[in-house]
């Protein structure tokens, strides 16, 4: 489910902002599909997966409040600071989802800590991300670090120092590889990177790749195995699978 208009941020590294992008339903045409299933706890619905929920944090809500009342567990992903109205609305949603079985998850995607600003405009500085994760476990909420997607010049040190500064909150971390133009970052990075064709895209985007930096990822899924009371997912999907199988309370710290 995405955004029904374009996301007003500007991250560079993002696709959905390309002109030959093809966004997936709008918001009220997935809302309905979605109300077609009835309600069922083993659901899972992604709204605005190509967009920023809350770009426009009044609209954020709203979807989600509509969203949990159909009783799917509802999996988000925000660069955005929340703020203490916005925690108390995701924490009565949480409390609505966890009656029935169901859960809110709220992924915080953290790419970069240094040098964050040369690939994100409009978004929340990582202070605020980290004080997001902490308002959420502190709010029992299901929490997930999204170090995606892995830049061309993530270092494996960088990685592993957002992990540090996620793991006082969050045990749970993604990653995802980096969709480019074929001209766009290839030359500077193409010796040093396994590319890929993404089949996902349609045909009229013949010219996109992933530039997929495999030995941070390596790096960065060896040090999280290397901590037990880390977990790795292949993604929010797998995490959030997890975490209905065990309903563990993310708080780790008080
Ligand atoms: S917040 Fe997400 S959708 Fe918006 S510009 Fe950044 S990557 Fe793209």
């Amino acid at each position: 489910m995405s955004g029904d208009v374009k996301c007003p941020l500007s991250c560079s590294y993002c696709f959905a902002l390309q002109p030959n992008y093809v966004p997936q339903d709008t918001v009220d045409a997935a809302l309905k599909e979605a109300a077609t299933f009835g309600k069922n706890s083993s659901l899972l619905v992604q709204p605005c997966c190509d967009s920023e929920i809350f770009a426009r944090p009044d609209d954020g809500m709203k979807i989600l409040f509509l969203l949990s009342e159909l009783g799917h567990s509802i999996s988000i992903s925000t660069k955005m600071a929340l703020s203490d109205h916005m925690i108390r609305g995701l924490a009565e949603i949480n409390g609505r989802l966890d009656k029935i079985g169901a859960l809110l998850s709220v992924t915080i995607s953290i790419p970069k800590i240094y040098n964050l600003r040369k690939y994100e405009l409009g978004t929340c500085s990582i202070d605020d991300r980290i004080i997001n994760l902490e308002k959420l476990a502190r709010e029992g909420i299901h929490t997930v670090s999204a170090i995606r997607p892995v830049l061309p010049d993530l270092s494996a040190k960088e990685a592993k120092d957002i992990v540090d500064v996620c793991r006082p909150w969050c045990s749970n971390f993604v990653d995802g590889p980096f969709y480019t133009r074929r001209s766009k970052y290839l030359k500077s990075h193409a010796a040093q990177e396994r590319t890929t064709k993404i089949e996902w895209l349609s045909n009229d985007r013949k010219d996109w790749l992933v530039i997929d930096n495999a030995a941070t990822r390596l790096a960065l899924k060896e040090y999280i195995l290397d901590h037990p009371e880390l977990r790795f997912f292949d993604g929010n999907i797998q995490a959030v699978e997890a975490a209905l199988s065990s309903k563990t309370c993310p708080l780790k710290s008080s």
